[in-house]
């Protein structure tokens, strides 16, 4: 495919929602960004948070990378991408919510189980990515989950994983602890649109109501 269907995009953006949206976007310029909330999503392409929580520009600061992976603290994060922009909305954009949103059918979760080719997992970046969900895999291995429900469960595990390395950040449990800041999970169905949330209580994922209580 050329890129002219995205210019043509670009075009339907100036001169629809962009006009609607200018004087939103004039003051996010002017003052700044200040986002309350923080995403760490997947790559995947059927998985905006944006989209999927009808937000508007400067609502939400995004970080996807493969899996929706949270290293945790160590030497080695220093030089990777999520741990950076974690540090950025904590510490600077001071946000008050960082939410982990895990999502049906994701590859990267299949490349932990071993649906892809083994080498992916021995060799190149996405196998050595995934490591950082070993845990997950390792946990779901121990469990009784039949195989059927397998691809749900070690999206789940990923989520839950995510969630404790958020804690391995000594500026983040500091501000956890002190209510400054909460951590959340949750999961996209894609197909069925369902959203689940993490409850920390039974550790459990729960569909979000569509009504208000
Ligand atoms: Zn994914």
């Amino acid at each position: 495919m050329s890129i002219e269907p995205l210019l043509q995009g670009y075009r339907r953006f100036r001169s629809g929602r962009f006009p609607a949206a200018q004087k939103l976007y004039r003051e996010l310029e002017a003052r700044g960004q200040s986002p309350k909330v923080m995403f760490i999503a997947c790559c995947d392409s059927r998985v905006d948070p944006a989209t999927i929580f009808d937000t508007s520009p400067g609502e939400l600061f995004v970080l996807r990378n493969i899996a929706n992976l949270v290293p945790p603290d160590s030497p080695i994060a220093r030089l990777q991408a999520t741990a950076a922009a974690l540090e950025f909305a904590v510490l600077y954009l001071n946000v008050e919510h960082i939410v982990i949103m895990g999502h049906a059918q994701c590859g990267g979760a299949k490349v932990l189980l071993g649906d892809y080719e083994e080498h992916w997992l021995s060799s190149g970046y996405l196998g050595s990515w995934m490591s950082i969900a070993t845990p997950a895999r390792e946990r779901l291995m121990r469990s009784s989950c039949p195989p059927g429900e397998r691809q749900q469960q070690i999206e789940y595990q990923i989520v839950r994983l995510g969630l404790e390395n958020l804690l391995t950040y000594q500026w983040i449990r500091e501000r956890v602890e002190a209510g400054a800041l909460e951590i959340h999970g949750c999961h996209f169905g894609i197909a069925n649109g369902v959203l689940t949330l993490f409850d920390g209580k039974t550790g459990e994922f729960n569909a979000v109501p569509l009504e208000k209580s």
